[in-house]
């Protein structure tokens, strides 16, 4: 089991994450950061994700924290 942890300030929405997480538990939320974006967030249930850091990895701004 898995816990991500996203800093929506370094996000800006690419959605290279979203693709990357083959269980769709990201995706682009209604915040938005101080950079005007729409910022990803976790949207499967408690215990969902894997913690297989396939999305942190992808990420171009280091905006995701895997947690295991
Ligand atoms: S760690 Fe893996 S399963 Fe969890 S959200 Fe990221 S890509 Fe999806
Ligand atoms: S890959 Fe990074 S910058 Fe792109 S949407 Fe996901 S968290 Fe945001």
């Amino acid at each position: 089991m898995g816990k991500v942890v996203i800093d929506i300030e370094y996000c800006k929405g690419c959605e290279l994450c979203t693709t990357a997480c083959v269980k769709k538990l990201l995706k682009i939320g209604t915040q938005f950061n101080k950079n005007g974006y729409y910022a990803v967030e976790y949207c499967g249930e408690e215990g969902a994700c894997t913690g297989c850091a396939l999305c942190a990895m992808m990420c171009p701004d280091v905006a995701i924290e895997v947690w295991k």
